[in-house]
């Protein structure tokens, strides 16, 4: 197949219609068997539970050429378990984690001239997700729910190197302490949109937020895990029941621990202590790390060392052996690269 003439390294994130997608259907306690279609439109109830009551989750990984010519998957198994425990959480039924893998696949193959080129940058982003289709206007969860996976090409995450963001403190909450901050669901993502139109209107990039119980403690920002890097090298991560748990995150403190030899940490994290690290990043799929450089919490600045021109040292490490290891220049431990056959 021949590749598509896209401009790939300019490409940003956004959609683009790609051929094929998959689609399942579940209906009278059963997924069908499911399918590709060139078909990207969805035709559901007016009453249809997702547009009623938002029970919908979704998923977010990526494909893309190895060095050595391979289209591969990272960690996808992740992403199926994760949509499992998604799907729980709102009632909803869950998709077969095989047959979760087998779809994408059969996603990323169909679309293979649209799978961007190794040293592009580019990535193709897949979005797996699940809404309840049949008519709800009391309230209770769906009976018939489809699962989707489309794909769309996205660009560099950083173009022109990995600058570090400002970010604010925000007042709002993202996740109450026993809600539904710990799954991907798109209602956690509607009530943060309010809080991230405001901080771009305020000169922010992102906005950090603090649990909702006490106000003291970091938890992360609307899209995106925080890791910090203490002044000895010591690498901590926010540990909360409210935080989505960021595959890319998971595997950045696999690599501190066993490629880099870093010593690691997932505890809690109060906001008071955030002014005594030596660097700070937000992890996710999108960037792997975006560092940031500033943090403003009603007017007082925290800056960190790194400064604002780039990533800070162990930051960098982290990123380069991350990108490395899902490049395949540098070796994966068992398991996190999965091939497109
Ligand atoms: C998807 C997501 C992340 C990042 O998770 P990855 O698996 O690393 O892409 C972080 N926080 C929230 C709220 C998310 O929805």
């Amino acid at each position: 197949m021949a590749k598509q003439n896209i401009d790939w390294s300019n490409l940003g994130f956004g959609y683009m219609k790609t051929p094929q997608r998959f689609v399942s259907n579940y209906k009278d306690g059963k997924w069908d068997e499911g399918g590709l279609t060139a078909d990207d439109q969805v035709v559901i109830s007016e009453c249809a539970g997702v547009l009623q009551y938002a029970q919908t989750v979704f998923e977010g990984l990526k494909a893309y050429t190895t060095a050595d010519g391979r289209t591969v998957m990272f960690r996808p198994d992740l992403n199926a378990s994760r949509l499992r425990n998604s799907a729980e959480r709102l009632e909803m039924p869950v998709y077969p984690e095989d047959k979760f893998i087998e779809a994408v696949k059969a996603v990323v193959a169909a679309n293979a001239d649209f799978v961007p080129p190794y040293g592009s940058g580019a990535t193709l982003y897949l979005r797996p997700y699940m809404f309840g289709t049949n008519p709800v206007i009391g309230v209770k969860p769906a009976d018939e729910y489809q699962f989707r996976v489309f794909c769309t090409p996205v660009g560099p995450y950083f173009k022109g190197g990995a600058k570090p963001i400002t970010i604010r403190v925000t007042d709002f909450d993202r996740a109450a302490p026993h809600g539904t901050g710990h799954i991907k669901a798109g209602l956690n993502y509607a009530m943060s949109l309010h809080a991230i139109v405001t901080a771009h209107e305020e000169g922010y990039d992102e906005n950090m937020y603090l649990d909702a119980a006490t106000r003291t403690k970091v938890e992360e920002t609307g899209g995106a895990n925080f890791l910090f890097v203490t002044k000895d090298g010591k690498v901590v991560t926010p540990k909360s029941s409210s935080i989505l748990p960021s595959i890319t995150r998971r595997s950045l403190m696999y690599v501190a621990e066993h490629y880099l030899g870093l010593e690691v940490e997932e505890r809690e994290v109060f906001f008071d202590e955030v002014k005594d690290f030596a660097e700070c990043g937000l992890c996710g799929t999108a960037a792997v790390i975006s560092p940031v450089g500033k943090i403003v919490n009603k007017g007082e600045e925290i800056c960190f060392p790194s400064g604002m021109e780039e990533m800070g040292p162990v930051t960098k490490k982290l990123y380069e052996t991350l990108l490395g290891i899902q490049m395949g220049t540098i070796e994966a431990p068992e398991g996190w690269i999965v091939e497109v056959k």
